[in-house]
């Protein structure tokens, strides 16, 4: 138990510097890209990032990472393809989406063994579904590119007016590293439906999948310099795409932090801003709810990715009523539905956390937690070794002033507190900076759509959580971000309407 397989990594016969043999622990080898995609062709930089497999914690291989010269390289090359794919009729971006789907299918389980050791989440629960919703987004944009309607707008008898919904042109796509090739898909997808170019940066500790993920969007027939992917260092890359004067829009998904530093630097020449940032989901367990269902939902959406999700619902709220019952049952859900183990065993749910930073964060958390008097009902489970294993850990008896209560822990740590009305659980549900998701069991539906119009969220799950859908609006209030993704808006927002007004007639 708890012994976890390893992988090992080589140059290839094929080109010495661009491409890696890594084999994995299935036996199977891989070949690996670790150079910059810029321009159609993988080409090096003066810096190299190692990652970092989180469960054996030792490098899987080093890739290059792109300065602001690369990026303004990059920057050159969409700008110089946009001259020629504007013009690509949406029908002729819908095909090349559907390919770039299909491709997407054929390689499933080498995208999620590759994404497997570059994260640490479980190959088969966890990065497989990561790959097949990227497949899906592609299928589903796909459908969109020939649907960007402008309308007609009738002004007067000698006169009218229509809109276009045009491209913006080049946009810039900044990822994060708890789901790297399906949050770079949420981007990516759309801004190529829409007709832009691309250049997109992956998270410094998951740069393998998207970086792979080149040479399907290579086969699938986008010409050269319509997506560029750099890997990169935050403030050096990151930076040099939200301030570059010639990105009209900066797509980013990551901290609230983060997000705040690229809005202002985006800001240098205006550029289109979507940012998905953090969140502090709060749950709410009424009395009537189904208990075992609210304790499977809410497992799931704090346990799956090892509570890297940025719609974890941390913070239960569970009234009186059932909370000794309830925190009865979600111990027992947890420790059933989340067992911890080898990412490449199909029985694993719970993978380590991504890296040691995250790690010691996290267990600070935990610690805070202890110390400001939460009790411990889950949390001294066995961790396999070696690994950044946080064992699923839950705090009964928290209220609003602890800091677990109030931070985004980006773990797989959950919060319960007692209460007693319904008035009461919104004041303290809506009690947060951050306002991306929140969610309420219940079986009385009059309360379930009074809670759902009173709580501050971008999402709102009533009887379920973190059940997203790519035909749904996925975004946060307050300071969980800025702009929607998925659905009709996520395509919207690679767009810009241009008003054309049409003289039939009128003299001046
Ligand atoms: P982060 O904000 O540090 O990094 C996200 C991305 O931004 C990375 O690619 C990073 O290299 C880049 N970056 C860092 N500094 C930059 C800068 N100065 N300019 C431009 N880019 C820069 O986030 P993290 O710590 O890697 O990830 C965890 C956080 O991300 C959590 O707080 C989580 O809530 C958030 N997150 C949010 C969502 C969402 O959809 N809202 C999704 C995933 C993660
Ligand atoms: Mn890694």
């Amino acid at each position: 138990m708890h012994r976890v397989r390893h992988f090992s990594t080589g140059m290839t016969g094929l080109s010495k510097n661009l491409f890696v043999d890594i084999k994995l622990p299935t036996g199977k080898s891989i070949q690996q890209p670790i150079g910059l995609y810029i321009n159609g062709e993988w080409v090096t930089s003066e810096k190299m990032i190692e990652t970092i497999c989180p469960y054996t914690e030792t490098p899987i291989t080093s890739v290059y990472a792109a300065t602001e010269k690369e990026v303004d390289q990059a920057v050159k090359a969409a700008r110089n393809a946009f001259k020629a794919w504007k013009k690509v009729p949406g029908e002729e971006r819908a095909k090349m989406l559907f390919k770039l789907a299909r491709l997407t299918e054929e390689h499933v389980d080498e995208l999620a063994s590759i994404e497997a050791i570059d994260t640490g989440k479980p190959k088969d629960f966890n990065a497989k579904a990561d790959v097949d919703g990227t497949a899906a987004l592609m299928e589903h944009c796909g459908g969109w590119a020939d649907k960007i309607v402008g309308s007609a707008i009738p002004v007067s008898h000698n006169k009218f007016a229509y809109t276009i919904k045009e491209p913006l042109g080049v946009v810039g796509l900044i990822v994060p590293w708890n789901y790297p090739l399906s949050m770079a898909a949420w981007k990516i997808a759309p801004a190529l439906a829409a007709g832009n170019c691309i250049v997109i940066k992956s998270a410094e500790n998951t740069p393998l999948s998207l970086l792979k993920y080149a040479t399907l969007i290579e086969k699938a027939g986008f010409p050269p310099g319509v997506v560029n992917i750099v890997s990169g260092y935050g403030a050096e890359c990151g930076n040099a795409i939200s301030s570059h004067p010639n990105i009209d829009k900066v797509s980013f998904t990551g901290s609230t932090g983060v997000g705040q530093v690229v809005q202002q630097a985006a800001s240098n020449n205006l550029k289109v801003v979507t940012l998905e940032c953090g969140g502090k989901s709060p749950l709410i367990v009424f009395e009537d709810a189904d208990l075992e269902q609210a304790a499977k939902w809410a497992s799931f959406g704090v346990m799956y990715n090892s509570g890297q999700n940025c719609t974890a619902n941390s913070r239960l709220y569970v009234h009186e009523k059932v909370y000794d019952e309830f925190i009865l049952i979600y111990k027992a859900t947890i420790l059933a539905d989340y067992p911890m183990g080898d990412p490449f065993d199909a029985d694993s749910r719970l993978g380590p956390v991504i890296s040691k930073i995250q790690f010691d964060k996290v267990s600070a958390y935990i610690e805070k937690g202890k110390q400001e008097g939460a009790t411990l009902v889950l949390g001294n489970e066995s961790v396999p070794s070696p690994g950044y294993w946080i064992a699923p850990t839950v705090f009964a008896d928290c209220n609003e002033s602890m800091t677990v209560v109030k931070e985004e822990i980006f773990g797989p740590v959950v919060t319960i507190s007692k209460f007693l009305s319904q008035e009461e659980v919104l004041e303290k549900a809506n009690n947060s900076d951050y306002g991306l998701a929140a969610m309420v069991f219940t079986k009385d539906i009059a309360r379930a759509h009074q809670c759902a119009s009173e709580l501050e969220a971008g999402s709102v799950y009533i009887n379920s959580s973190n059940d997203e859908d790519i035909r749904v609006p996925f975004g946060g209030y307050k300071m969980s971000g800025v702009g929607r993704e998925l659905g009709q808006e996520g395509i919207d927002i690679y767009t810009q309407t241009k008003s054309i007004h049409v003289n039939l007639g009128v003299k001046m």
